[in-house]
């Protein structure tokens, strides 16, 4: 039934657009709030007219909410019970605790629903924790119906330590004013039934939202530079000494803003005729498929906020947030929106950098990048370009970071590390004449270690923090990688347009984009992403046996009766002198690869021999073998391995010349694989021999402590 509704809705685009990306979100939640920030007290006091449409086809009883800053509220919210009250390497302050409290919630009429209104866990049972508040209506809201909700509400901003905050009177406001959940009708991300989805604020996640108009007005002192979601379409000046800032913008999914006295305001724009040239258009619409029109992009205002010590670090603020608008903007559609502003959080407020809200992220650095050797490591612009690539792999594309944070965290890594790569060169860190590359960061951080988890588990599932970074970033990394030499740069790259394309302003699962990559691939692509990110386990080919000796001539008693002959050793060994002078004598190798992981997938094995010749054969776990990678395909399962003697194949094979290596995987394809160290072996020089002696021993030794009683 989904399937044809999407089918039917494709068609229908198809007809009426030949730009397959959306131009707007349908506004599903619209917020208009007053919002005034007491810079001494720390607190604010607002007001939010929630315009709520239900979108699904049943009517809605209650609204659920999330009420974010109270995950700072004391140690027993769920947030610090799992942080243990420190994220990112901060700790919490003593004493900076914030809350947010609905005073009101009115109805057009004017009844107050809020004394109504109850807190849930619905994540966990922690009844101390105070981020989901649920409000039950008097009256249902009915299918395609609106409410309009005035909501009064009062917050103590938290001490900076994770995401938001104040640090002395620098202010990063998100997370900030009571804001819905998503209710997701029957078919939303594969849901059987409709409901809300409305999870508590976790150490490790806190965005999913739904699409609306945001307009926002701030009022604060007047000495303030303020930041914010949208473009601002007004300052004004107060009698008492106070400026209100107003703020808009459609078809986003959240809003923050930032104030400090201090920030020193740097801005450019981006062009899109003057930052893209002409071949550049023509190459990505080439690679994608796509014509001029759908790769064009469109200008947008940079505005950077920095901190006055770093300074002479704006040239490269602006241009890691143009290299990301440029590239992202090819690959995965135009940013739509007119505005980007970049925060660069105060010294002490660290905990606010390297986060992502829409129109809107923070950065980080330090004045240590200012100089040599750290001017060359390109930490902040790898910052800038990540928080911005959370534009498309959240804001746009408003994935479920709770269940999904792969497609929100992971997308990006791998989008990010494709930026760095193509604007920065493959070195994320350089000096000392060290070198370090974020693909071979992510590679590093791989291990047996991480056997555990599998990807697509919520964010406060993994096993450990380590196990949900690792499955959540550098994972979904090296799987997307591992997928582009599997099934092509083309394909991998059109999957993901087409994906960005699809879910532009929705909500899609891992199953929505496990089908565009098929769809794409023109092939089944599930079995893939089934031992990949549905299921735990790692991927590990090692060679674990390569040997290679003379074919021995026969020798013995043959035939039977008058033709009985026998061939005497030294008659034999005198053959095998004649055919090798004549270089006719051949070798016998015998080569072994194992399995050591569960992830099984197309490998290639590659052989080298004396001289130099090289042979190429591809090894599929299954009845397919000999063809290459690309015709086998992907398996559709790895439980279908058992053509395979079980997880290992040993080759058996004659040839002119001596073999001398064996590598698996020698394109480095496999980019998952735990342990490259195993993928190569060489005969040893005088193997049989060896072998034989070390047997031997070991025979003798068992047969002395046998003896002795030991
Ligand atoms: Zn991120």
């Amino acid at each position: 039934m989904r399937a044809l509704l999407l089918t039917s809705a494709l068609a229908v685009a198809e007809l009426s657009s030949a730009d397959p990306l959306p131009a707007h979100a349908r506004a599903v939640a619209d917020y208009d709030i007053h919002v005034r920030l007491d810079a001494e007290a720390k607190t604010l006091a607002g007001q939010e007219r929630i315009t709520w449409r239900n979108t699904g086809s049943e009517p809605v009883t209650e609204l659920w909410f999330h009420l974010y800053l109270n995950a700072f509220q004391n140690s027993e919210s769920t947030f610090f019970k799992e942080s243990g009250g420190q994220l990112r390497g901060d700790r919490m302050p003593d004493e900076g605790w914030g809350f947010v409290e609905v005073k009101s919630a009115r109805r057009a009429d004017g009844v107050d629903l809020a004394p109504g209104g109850s807190f849930e866990h619905p994540d966990d049972d922690n009844a101390a924790d105070r981020t989901v508040w649920r409000l039950p209506l008097p009256a249902p809201v009915p299918a395609g119906g609106e409410l309009v909700l005035d909501v009064e509400f009062e917050a103590k901003l938290p001490r900076v330590f994770a995401r938001t905050g104040y640090f002395r009177d620098y202010f990063l406001v998100g997370q900030w004013f009571p804001k819905l959940g998503v209710y997701e009708p029957a078919g939303t991300r594969g849901r059987a039934g409709s409901g809300w989805n409305c999870h508590q604020f976790h150490a490790n996640s806190e965005f999913y939202a739904d699409f609306g108009r945001y307009r926002v007005e701030i009022t604060l002192p007047q000495r303030f530079v303020v930041g914010a979601t949208g473009r601002r379409s007004e300052r004004r000046e107060n009698p008492d000494g106070t400026a209100t800032h107003v703020y808009e913008q459609a078809d986003v999914i959240d809003f923050a803003w930032t104030a400090s006295p201090r920030f020193l305001e740097v801005g450019t724009r981006f062009s899109a005729d003057g930052d893209v040239t002409p071949q550049e258009y023509a190459e990505v619409a080439a690679q994608l498929g796509r014509s001029l029109d759908e790769v064009r992009l469109s200008d947008v205002d940079v505005t950077v906020l920095l901190q006055p010590e770093h300074r002479a670090q704006s040239e490269r603020h602006l241009r890691a947030a143009k290299a990301a608008i440029k590239w992202f903007g090819l690959w995965y559609g135009r940013y739509p929106y007119p505005t980007l502003t970049i925060v660069d959080p105060a010294f002490g407020a660290r905990g606010s950098g390297g986060m992502e809200y829409p129109t809107f992220i923070t950065a980080g650095t330090s004045v240590l990048f200012n100089r040599w050797p750290f001017d060359r490591m390109l930490l902040p612009e790898g910052v800038i370009v990540h928080e911005f690539g959370h534009q498309y792999w959240q804001s746009m594309v408003a994935s479920n970071e709770f269940e999904e944070s792969w497609l929100d965290e992971g997308f990006n890594s791998y989008s990010t590390g494709r930026v760095m790569q193509l604007v920065y060169g493959p070195w994320m860190l350089q000096a000392f004449g060290l070198r370090l590359g974020g693909l071979e960061a992510a590679q590093l951080s791989n291990s047996v270690e991480r056997m555990f988890d599998r990807v697509r588990t919520p964010a406060w599932g993994f096993s450990s923090s380590g196990n949900y970074g690792f499955n959540s970033y550098a994972r979904t990394e090296l799987t997307l990688r591992t997928l582009e030499a599997l099934a092509g740069p083309q394909t991998v790259a059109r999957a993901m347009r087409t994906y960005h394309e699809r879910f532009r302003f929705g909500h899609p699962s891992s199953d929505d984009f496990y089908a565009v990559v098929s769809e794409v691939a023109g092939r089944d692509m599930s079995g893939f992403f089934a031992q990949t990110i549905e299921r735990p386990g790692i991927l590990d080919y090692e060679v674990s046996l390569v040997r290679s000796e003379q074919v021995d001539e026969p020798r013995g008693v043959f035939g039977a009766g008058a033709a009985r002959t026998g061939v005497t050793k030294k008659q034999a060994r005198e053959k095998e002198r004649q055919a090798e002078a004549a270089g006719e004598r051949p070798w016998r190798s015998t080569v072994m690869v194992r399995r050591r992981g569960e992830v099984a997938l197309p490998v290639s094995l590659r052989l080298e021999y004396e001289g130099g010749a090289r042979q190429t054969l591809a090894l599929v776990e299954r009845e397919r073998e000999g063809a290459s990678v690309e015709q086998a395909g992907i398996l559709a399962d790895a439980r279908a391995s058992e053509p395979w003697r079980g997880r290992f194949k040993r080759l058996e094979l004659t040839s002119e010349r001596r073999l001398v290596s064996a590598t698996v995987d020698p394109e480095e394809h496999l980019k998952l694989d735990v342990n490259r160290l195993n993928n190569a072996r060489r005969v040893t020089p005088d193997g049989r021999a060896s072998a034989r002696w070390g047997s031997r021993f070991v025979f003798w030794l068992q047969q002395i402590l046998a003896l002795s009683g030991v």
